[in-house]
């Protein structure tokens, strides 16, 4: 299970509803920021979540509206907050002007108030947990190297109790092992193998996330039938053109995108003030009709073909 906070959902600029670009993806301890608009870390507090264990964050796109708040986020640091180690990953263009921002204007010869990474990534697993992975994919927007993250729970085959006590196998690390995968010789001397405890193989969640974009067709294999795609939508068709000119796509085009890879649910984000949200939906839901429209603070658990709403969890031992 992936879950995904909404902490900014305001295209190019923040609205009195909605701040700038962010959100965070929870899976089991990991915390992943994707982008940091201007304001997040007001987001981050306000929503429950807190700072801890923040230490990853996936830049889609070097576009100040994505990347401002991490000047912010550093210059608290700086002060009061501790973290261990921050790792921003993105590809060359965004860590260009991450670079002058932090050392250029944050920092000035100051030292990182923490273990401070500026990560290029290129197309392809930048991580690869025990049971999970995140890929990125390449996206078309203004200026190179713009990337989309795919979050994928590895396979995974289910350990039958019934079996095991069927073979009289004692709880405890014996079981361990066979989840695991690995072969137990039993104090009486038999070789039990994992295929005599495991079920069948099953797929584990897919969530893609993707930022800025002004193209759907390369997209496709990208998001291929994944449970929750979550995808920019800063206009509506009847400002195609400005779409278009500006790389970006319409609530329209992001829905055909969920139809054509087959997608399961569709949370738009980056929303024009120019609209109301309502309008916004319904030209989605018209197309495809599981599609929601993010706001701030959203919160969403996101498993195999399910994407439930949920109130969020506040750790008040988070919140500073
Ligand atoms: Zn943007
Ligand atoms: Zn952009």
């Amino acid at each position: 299970m992936f879950e995904i906070v909404f902490l900014g959902t305001s295209a190019s600029a923040p609205s009195v509803h909605r701040g700038l670009s962010s959100q965070v993806v929870i899976h089991d301890e990991f915390r992943f920021l994707i982008d940091c608009g201007e304001g997040t870390q007001r987001q981050i507090l306000q929503s429950g979540l807190g700072f801890k264990r923040l230490n990853r964050v996936l830049i889609t796109h070097g576009h100040l509206d994505h990347i401002l708040g991490l000047a912010g986020l550093l210059s608290t640091f700086m002060r009061w907050e501790t973290i261990d180690k921050l790792e921003i990953y993105g590809g060359q263009w965004a860590l260009d002007r991450i670079n002058d921002l932090i050392y250029g204007i944050v920092l000035r010869g100051a030292k990182p108030p923490m273990d401070l990474q500026l990560l290029q990534i290129k197309a392809g697993t930048i991580f690869d947990e025990d049971d999970f992975t995140v890929t990125a994919f390449p996206v078309w927007h203004r200026g190179p190297d713009c990337f989309g993250y795919l979050f994928e729970e590895k396979t995974r085959r289910p350990f039958l109790p019934e079996k095991a006590d069927e073979l009289s196998i004692p709880p405890g690390p014996w079981r361990r092992d066979l989840v695991n995968r690995k072969s137990i010789t039993l104090l009486d001397g038999r070789v039990i193998h994992p295929d005599q405890v495991l079920g069948e193989e099953r797929p584990g969640t897919r969530m893609a996330h993707v930022g800025d974009v002004g193209r759907i067709d390369e997209l496709e294999q990208a998001v291929h039938e994944v449970d929750t795609l979550i995808i920019e939508a800063t206009y509506m068709q009847e400002e195609v053109e400005m779409a278009d000119k500006f790389a970006h796509l319409t609530a329209r085009q992001a829905a055909e995108l969920a139809v054509s890879a087959g997608v399961k649910h569709l949370i738009l984000t980056h929303i024009s003030r120019r609209y109301r949200e309502r309008d916004v939906l319904a030209e989605a839901q018209a197309i495809f009709p599981n599609s929601i429209v993010a706001r701030d603070f959203d919160a969403f658990q996101v498993r195999r073909g399910e994407c439930v709403k949920v109130e969020q969890v506040r750790d008040a031992t988070n919140t500073k």
